[in-house]
């Protein structure tokens, strides 16, 4: 049976692609090709950006009610086919269910906080700045954005922004990662029939030369991009010469720091959920344990590993696991694949302990899907590159400190800072985790501490190459450009 080809979706149509280049859209757990995408050519991109710059002028003088109308029209329609596209991103993506289900919920809650545009996009106004002068700022919105998403969440990333920068008044152009563009395909037919106006919101396909030329391209205000930090530095870099704004939310490596006082129990379950969810392949997810004391070392480096043998890891579609609650599927590509079984013989060379080993999981009638089981290292010292490497799947390291300070220390000392975690019942070394770690993100006794869509989200350091973050009053601010207006009316005489 032959797949679907994608199609770009520019100035409310549906586009043939002009180029024969595609690539195949595989299901991770069996190979199965479930789509082809097109690999969009420079004069493609170009017209979506243009049908997003014509777009703008009538758009963002629409009054912001009637901008969130639209949304709310999406919102219904997003809950009506939730499970539909729940199912989408799993076969596209590879994570269990549920994981696919916690992702459309937090899209579908990044646009209830962009319905509340009318108040949050409210300026400022200073009576009597000087004499009979009055000050206001007013927050208007820019033109055409651009975003270039990451594989491992295909929905969910691009709702971070689009809903606020539609809300604000502007317009605004998608890439989804060529490896998982299905998803956004889908959202972009809920987005048409939502009956937003033509052109406010386009979605183009294509790998790396798209993106590239979106960040060449001198129509568009500014690019939002998540993915890899080696491609937020390209992002940084294109945008300043070009006077793009950006935003680029980069790699990562969490940790989680277990104290001597923590309930052990809960702990590990939570560990587990943080390490193995969506294969490791969470931006959030952790992938470092830090011990604090010698038996606390001791008891989770046991425990963990005898939670991890327990992992169940399988095609989440197979119908005798659809309800078990928690499932590990396979990570995205025989590439990435490759890499992390680089990774473990890296981990063995450079002298940690491999204490449990995933390389050789075979998941019955699923031969070719790229499945690898949960993999921990012992004895693992900072600096060590399977520490200091985002190696993004099921592979764990652990360390041991000595104390609090030390533990922190290997935090801030590592390249990236996207999220950390203490788990502990001791409110004053809680308090000096969450105000000496250096990380974007912290969590206490919460293993994934990624904050609600009305909150920021993002890293520092080595994980976020910008100064602002995606969600909530963070988008608002990167999708609004500052007007000062300084005011006065003579008396008449
Ligand atoms: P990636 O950097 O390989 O690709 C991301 C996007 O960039 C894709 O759409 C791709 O087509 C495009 N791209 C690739 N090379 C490019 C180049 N040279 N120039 C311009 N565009 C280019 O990332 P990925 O493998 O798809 O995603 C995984 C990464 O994303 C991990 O590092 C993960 O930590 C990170 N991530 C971070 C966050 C966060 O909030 N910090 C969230 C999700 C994912």
């Amino acid at each position: 049976m032959s797949t679907p080809t994608l199609t770009n979706y520019v100035a409310g149509k549906w586009i043939a692609p002009e180029s024969f280049e595609t690539l195949a859209v595989e299901n991770p757990s069996t190979t199965n090709a479930i789509a082809e995408v097109p690999l969009s050519t420079d004069a493609e991109i170009d017209r979506a950006i243009a049908a997003a710059k014509a777009a703008f002028a009538e758009w963002s003088d629409t009054p912001v009610s009637r901008r969130c109308e639209f949304l709310f029209e999406l919102h219904r329609l997003l809950r009506q086919n939730s499970e539909s596209l729940t199912r989408l991103i799993t076969e596209e993506n590879g994570k269990s269910l549920p994981d696919s289900r916690a992702e459309v919920k937090r899209a579908i809650e990044n646009v209830e906080v962009a319905c509340g545009m009318p108040v949050l996009q409210q300026g400022d106004r200073l009576i009597g700045a000087a004499r009979e002068i009055d000050g206001e700022v007013l927050r208007v919105p820019m033109g055409p954005f651009g975003m270039v998403a990451p594989f491992n969440f295909p929905l969910m990333v691009p709702f971070w922004f689009f809903p606020y920068a539609l809300a604000t008044g502007n317009t605004y152009v998608v890439k989804p990662s060529e490896q998982v563009p299905a998803s956004m395909h889908r959202v972009a037919e809920l987005i048409d029939e939502a009956g937003f106006p033509p052109g406010v919101f386009n979605l183009v396909n294509g790998d790396r030369r798209a993106a590239e030329r979106m960040l060449k391209n001198p129509d568009l205000r500014g690019i939002s991009f998540v993915g890899t930090s080696t491609v937020c530095r390209i992002v940084a870099t294109r945008c300043a010469e070009s006077n793009k704004r950006f935003q680029a939310l980069g790699s990562a490596k969490n940790h989680l720091v277990a104290m001597p006082d923590a309930k052990m129990d809960e702990v590990i379950r939570n560990m587990i959920t943080s390490c193995y969810g969506c294969a490791g392949q969470r931006c959030m997810a952790s992938s470092a344990i830090v011990a604090v004391g010698e038996q606390t070392y001791r008891d989770v480096t046991e425990r963990f590993i005898a939670a991890s043998k327990e992992v169940l890891t399988a095609n989440p579609l197979d119908p005798a696991v659809v309800d078990e609650p928690m499932v590990m599927g396979p990570v995205i590509s025989a590439k990435s694949k490759r890499f992390i079984h680089e990774m473990i013989q890296t981990g063995i060379d450079e002298g940690a302990t491999l204490a449990l080993d995933g390389r050789e999981l075979i998941v019955p009638g699923c031969e070719k899907g790229h499945f690898i089981g949960p993999t921990v290292f012992t004895d693992v010292k900072p600096g060590m590159k399977i520490h200091e490497t985002e190696i993004f799947g099921p592979v764990v390291v652990i360390l041991k400190a000595d104390s609090l300070d030390e533990a922190i220390a290997m935090i801030n000392n590592h390249q990236y800072g996207n999220g950390a975690s203490i788990y502990t019942q001791n409110g004053h070394w809680a308090r000096r985790f969450k105000l000496e770690t250096s990380a974007g993100m912290i969590g206490i006794n919460v293993g994934i501490p990624a904050p609600v869509a009305s909150l920021p989200f993002g890293g520092m350091r080595g994980s976020l190459f910008s100064d602002t973050k995606g969600q909530g009053r963070a988008a608002i601010n990167f999708f609004t450009e500052d007007k000062i207006v300084t005011e006065r009316y003579w008396p008449e005489p």
